[in-house]
């Protein structure tokens, strides 16, 4: 990744002087040749943070390469629906994704781990697993059989545990409740006696209203306020246990991205890695300000889960996790690669953000 950064900023210089670092003639006619990419996501066009980023991916790709690359973004159902992404990008029917892994687990069942894992890693430690931890590598690795090469491509912070037109006041009442959350999540709910379904964004609302799910998780204010779910659940749960730091992804086709020249292939490494950083800057900031919307203007009642809750859900995530890499060799690797990154940042993140926290507000 280091490399790939120089490598740009190498190619940009050489294009100065028209050489290269080695002192060789730069290759004109190879940099002259633009692209056209189509980019289709799981989002709704322009859907707040998760629909601008990819927007804003296209217009740095653009910038960056001086309009040599130019990528079209497609909103779910444009060009193919939210959940055919993955399909999408490994046929070439689009040249890049933007989506999250945890969509693909009826392709691979360790994707999951690639965007969130239960009680698992929060934003800043999940980039640290994949950019400094051996987790992109793996990652790589899980998707080259479907000719498809991953970037982490946003990140929401901690989700809130979702809407709930159920009171939750112990693990018995998520017997038999119907939830919209996907990924190892829903795994979790399912063991302890709910339907946990997936559907894409767009058709929550509705489900919610007419009553065809009891909760739904799925982002944090900042998202939730944009899809209105106040005006169709009772109450707003906390925290987002089961998705503490999740990951988006850009998916790039892997012909499409080795036939490029080297210069944008670094441009498209670089903008992801800006877009990445990007979004969750822009969740961070803009999920404060829903909230106080979210309570002050339209009343929402913001409970937090009872402890009892979050020990019985997290004592099944661990059951999840360790049957899941029982049952699947590559699982296996990432779950000793998460668990092993998990214990060290928990001990030094003990001893700095947690502690930092309390003492910000210690009276
Ligand atoms: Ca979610």
């Amino acid at each position: 990744m280091r490399i790939l950064f120089w490598a740009v900023l190498s190619l940009l210089l050489a294009s100065c002087g028209g050489q290269n670092t080695d002192g060789e003639p730069s290759n004109d006619v190879v940099s002259q040749q633009s692209f056209k990419w189509k980019l289709v996501t799981a989002w709704p066009k322009n859907y707040p943070g998760l629909g601008t980023a990819p927007e804003n991916f296209a217009n740095r790709v653009k910038a960056m390469s001086n309009g040599r690359l130019q990528i079209k973004v497609f909103g779910a159902g444009q060009l193919v629906p939210a959940l055919e992404v993955f399909d999408a990008v490994s046929q070439g029917t689009a040249q890049i994704g933007h989506s999250g892994a945890y969509y693909w687990t009826g392709k691979a069942k360790a994707a999951a781990f690639f965007t969130s894992i239960p009680f698992g890693l929060n934003a800043q430690e999940m980039n640290a697993w994949l950019h400094y931890g051996g987790g992109l590598e793996l990652w790589r690795e899980l998707y080259e059989p479907f000719n498809l090469v991953p970037f982490a491509g946003g990140s929401t912070g901690v989700q809130m545990a979702g809407w709930f037109n159920r009171e939750i006041n112990s693990m018995a009442d998520i017997k038999g409740l119907k939830m919209r959350i996907p990924g190892l999540g829903g795994d979790v709910i399912t063991r302890a006696g709910g339907v946990s379904v997936t559907m894409p964004g767009g058709e929550l609302y509705t489900s919610m209203q007419t009553g065809v799910i009891d909760a739904t998780e799925w982002v944090g204010p900042y998202n939730d306020l944009a899809f209105g779910f106040h005006q169709v659940a009772k109450y707003y749960y906390y925290p987002g246990w089961h998705e503490p730091g999740s990951i988006l992804e850009f998916m790039v086709n892997k012909q499409a991205l080795n036939s490029l020249p080297t210069d944008l292939q670094a441009i498209v490494e670089t903008a992801a890695r800006a877009v990445n950083q990007d979004m969750l800057d822009e969740y961070t900031a803009r999920n404060n300000q829903a909230l106080v919307e979210l309570v002050n203007v339209h009343g929402v009642e913001v409970r937090k889960l009872p402890d009892e809750v979050i020990r019985g859900l997290r004592a099944l995530s661990e059951e999840v996790i360790e049957e899941l890499a029982a049952d699947n060799e590559f699982a296996k690797r990432v779950a000793a690669s998460v668990e092993a990154f998990k214990q060290q940042a928990t001990a030094y993140h003990g001893i700095s953000e947690e502690a930092y926290y309390r003492a910000r507000k210690l009276k």
